[in-house]
């Protein structure tokens, strides 16, 4: 699967994932990496387009630096993939059959004597645990460390689909800014699972996550809705997104039901210039820990910095949160491509919290938002 000529003259989907099946070897080649096993997690869907099923049977893409790509999978499940025999190989395992020898032996088979094997995050234990005394002579590595940058600098049709992904929660922000979803007198449970609804109805095929957060409850940023009944005058968190088209979205607003106090509305005016500033910063070169460090002095100089607990933002793409992340540390340079969320907070334990996030591509030509909803605080 090498030089250019065999590559196009694939199909148009087969011919994609050939191209980041060569990227990946290339990465690999660099970093001294003889095999990756990929298994659960989402680098297998990135050099495959197949997702396997999170379950107790080994599913498994062997990728050698130098050789074809071959995916271990449970019989029962082969009939999931799309076949693309010029991309990979399928190796259905029978009930009866031991996949980790089987892996272990295509391992063996690329890599004969000493290896350095990369590993996704997401196996199962129990595999690697199982794989390590049939591989001896092994250095393990982390495939994020090898694939994660190739992940990172999401294409032109990527970008695409987190742009549709971000339109759609966009409207369901509008929805919830207009009044148009109702909030006091409901639960937090009702309005997260109204929000899960919309979610689809805006064309998403899974709900990853709809925190509704009200009053005191927003102080927890990864607030889990419950059955506490939404109020009149108070601050309502809503962090909600899902996956479309198998790319994520992701997207925080809060509104206020009723005329917010001076103590909210003051806090959140330097929340709104805190993500603005650091969406603003979001540009080709900037180190991560620039802009993360961008919203932080914002809201650090308005005396709320304690109350800002955690990074201003997360990669994002097949994966709800992947590389590069946004936090103080990460002195990697922002390349084109590279998509992220902006999304500072101040959080008063026991008082309110209050989030603002939007997902965020660097470009050669600036931040460009996938997000559009308004920014302020609406009075609901
Ligand atoms: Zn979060
Ligand atoms: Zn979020
Ligand atoms: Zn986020």
């Amino acid at each position: 699967m090498s030089g250019h000529s065999i590559v196009s003259s694939l199909r148009h989907d087969e011919q994609i994932f050939a191209e980041r099946l060569e990227r990946a070897r290339q990465a690999m080649r660099a970093q001294g990496v003889d095999v990756a096993l990929l298994s659960l997690g989402l680098d297998m869907p990135y050099l495959t387009g197949y997702n396997a099923m999170p379950l107790e049977r080994l599913t498994m893409l062997v990728l050698p630096v130098n050789g074809d790509a071959v995916m271990v999978i449970p019989r029962l499940e082969a009939p999931r993939v799309q076949p693309m025999p010029n991309v990979f190989s399928l190796l259905p395992w029978n009930e009866t059959d031991d996949p980790v020898v089987i892996t272990a032996e295509l391992v063996r088979n690329a890599a004969p004597s000493s290896r350095v094997i990369a590993v996704g995050d997401q196996m199962w234990a129990r595999f690697l645990v199982d794989l390590m005394p049939l591989l001896p002579n092994t250095q393990y590595r982390r495939s994020v460390e090898v694939i994660g940058s190739l992940r990172m600098r999401k294409d032109s049709a990527e970008i695409e689909a987190l742009r549709s992904a971000g339109s759609a929660v966009d409207k369901i922000a509008g929805d919830l800014q207009a009044g148009r979803i109702a909030l006091v007198g409901r639960t937090e449970a009702q309005v997260s699972a109204d929000l899960s609804a919309r979610i689809i109805a805006q064309g998403h095929d899974v709900v990853n996550f709809a925190i509704v957060a009200a009053g005191e409850n927003a102080a927890s940023p990864h607030h889990h809705p419950g059955s506490r009944v939404i109020q009149p005058n108070e601050i309502v968190l809503c962090d909600f997104g899902g996956t479309m088209n198998g790319y994520c979205s992701d997207i925080t607003r809060c509104v206020y039901t009723g005329e917010p106090s001076s103590e909210v509305a003051e806090a959140y005016a330097v929340l709104f210039e805190a993500e603005a500033a650091a969406v603003r910063a979001a540009t080709v070169g900037t180190p991560c820990e620039e802009v993360d460090a961008v919203a932080r002095r914002v809201i650090t100089a308005a005396g709320f910095g304690e109350y800002f607990i955690h990074r201003t933002g997360h990669g994002i793409g097949l994966d709800a949160h992947e590389d590069p992340y946004i936090v103080s540390g990460n002195s990697l340079a922002l390349e084109a491509g590279h998509a992220f969320s902006i999304e500072p907070g101040i959080y008063m334990p026991g008082k309110w919290g209050m989030r603002l996030e939007d997902i965020v591509v660097a470009t050669i030509d600036g931040p460009d938002s996938m997000n559009h909803a308004d920014h302020h605080l609406w009075s609901v």
